[in-house]
């Protein structure tokens, strides 16, 4: 199989037997709280964002850095599993 469901929110932890919904993706998933927090990011602009949105602490920008590189590497594998799968898929062909 390519893909596995996560039942971990990638970017703060949370899982979802602690009864956080969690959006499965290949791989890497993501808890409601976080999707909120990106869609509070990446939604319209607001001239006021900046100064709802308090600095985050030095340890947090630490944890941040550590599970981005944890999502980086699991996105890393997956992509090599694909292309693995699609050079058998085109080996078989032949
Ligand atoms: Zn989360």
């Amino acid at each position: 199989m390519l893909t596995k469901p996560s039942l971990t929110c990638s970017f703060c932890g949370a899982e979802k037997a602690a009864g956080k919904k969690i959006v499965a993706g290949p791989m890497v998933g993501i808890c409601e709280s976080c999707v909120r927090n990106c869609a509070a990011i990446v939604g319209p602009a607001r001239s006021d964002d900046m100064q709802t949105l308090a600095p985050p602490e030095e340890d947090e920008l630490d944890s941040l850095v550590q599970r981005t590189q944890r999502v980086d590497d699991e996105l890393g594998k997956l992509a090599s599993r694909a292309v693995n799968e699609l050079r058998a898929l085109r080996a078989a062909k032949r």
